[in-house]
C-alpha cells in the first residue's frame, strides 16, 4: 500500500509537531516561503504514514541521515521505530508533495524550471527535450520523474546527467501530477514486469505559467 499527497503549501493541516533537529534545520533557512514549504513538508509525510498504519500523526517521528556526511538533519528521511515503512518528501515555493509506502518509493515537486541545465540531462534526453514545443516544461516534467527515481534508488549510482529517465527502469510504478506551472512524480518500486518506455504523452503539453521562475539545482554531491 502506498500513501502519496501532492498539494499547495497553504493546505496542509497535520495536528503533529517537527522534532528539534527539525527546527533546528528549519531556521537555517532564510525566506519566509522556504520555512513554510518546509514545515508542510515534514508535515505532510506524517500524514501520509500515519494514514498508511492507520496511526495518529502525531505519534510519528521523522529522521533523516544523509550517507555522504553522517548528518542526521538532510538526507534519506526514515520513521523511528517503522523500518518497515518507506518514506520521501519534496518542497519547493508554493507547493509540497510527501509518499509512504511498504516499498521503496521516492517523490519531488518543482516549479517549471526557467532555464535547462544542460549538465542534468543525458544526450537522449536533451535531444527529446528540445524536440518538445516547450522545452522548459518538458524539462521539469522529466526532472522530477529523474529525482523521484533517484530517491527511490532505481537508477542505481551516478550523476543526474548520466541517468536516463526516458527509458523506465524494472518494477517501478510512476504517478506524474501538474498543477498551475508546478510538476511533480511519486515513484514507487512494484517488483514487477518491466515497464517499458516511460509513458511519454505525460511529458507533452505545457500550462501557462507566468510565476516565480528558478531552475531545479543539480545534484553531485551532498551540499548540507
Ligand atoms: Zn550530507
Amino acid at each position: 500500500m502506498t500513501v502519496a499527497r501532492f498539494t499547495p503549501v497553504g493546505d496542509v493541516r497535520v495536528d503533529a509537531a517537527l522534532t528539534a533537529t527539525e527546527f533546528a534545520r528549519r531556521e537555517r533557512l532564510v525566506r519566509t516561503e522556504d520555512h513554510a514549504a518546509y514545515t508542510a513538508a515534514h508535515l505532510l509525510v506524517r500524514a501520509c504514514a500515519g494514514e498508511l498504519l492507520g496511526v495518529a500523526p502525531t505519534t510519528l517521528s521523522l529522521e533523516q541521515h544523509c550517507p555522504s556526511c553522517g548528518g542526521v538533519d538532510h538526507g534519506r528521511p526514515s520513521l523511528a521505530g517503522h523500518e518497515d515503512v518507506y518514506v520521501s518528501l519534496s518542497h519547493t515555493r508554493g507547493y509540497v508533495a510527501a509518499i509512504a509506502s511498504h516499498a521503496p518509493c521516492g517523490i519531488d515537486v518543482e516549479l517549471r524550471a526557467a532555464t535547462i541545465p544542460s549538465r542534468a540531462l543525458t544526450g537522449r534526453e536533451s535531444g527529446w527535450v528540445r524536440a518538445q514545443p516547450d522545452p522548459p516544461d518538458a524539462f521539469t516534467r522529466l526532472w522530477v520523474r529523474k529525482e523521484a527515481l533517484i530517491k527511490l534508488g532505481a537508477p542505481g549510482p551516478g550523476r543526474p546527467g548520466e541517468i536516463d529517465v526516458l527509458t523506465a527502469p524494472q518494477g517501478v510504478r510512476l504517478t506524474a501530477w501538474s498543477s498551475q506551472g508546478a510538476h511533480g512524480c511519486a515513484a514507487v518500486k512494484t517488483g514487477g514486469t518491466p515497464a517499458g518506455d516511460w509513458p511519454r504523452h505525460d511529458l507533452e503539453g505545457s500550462a501557462a505559467w507566468n510565476g516565480p521562475r528558478r531552475p531545479p539545482a543539480t545534484r553531485s554531491s551532498c551540499t548540507r
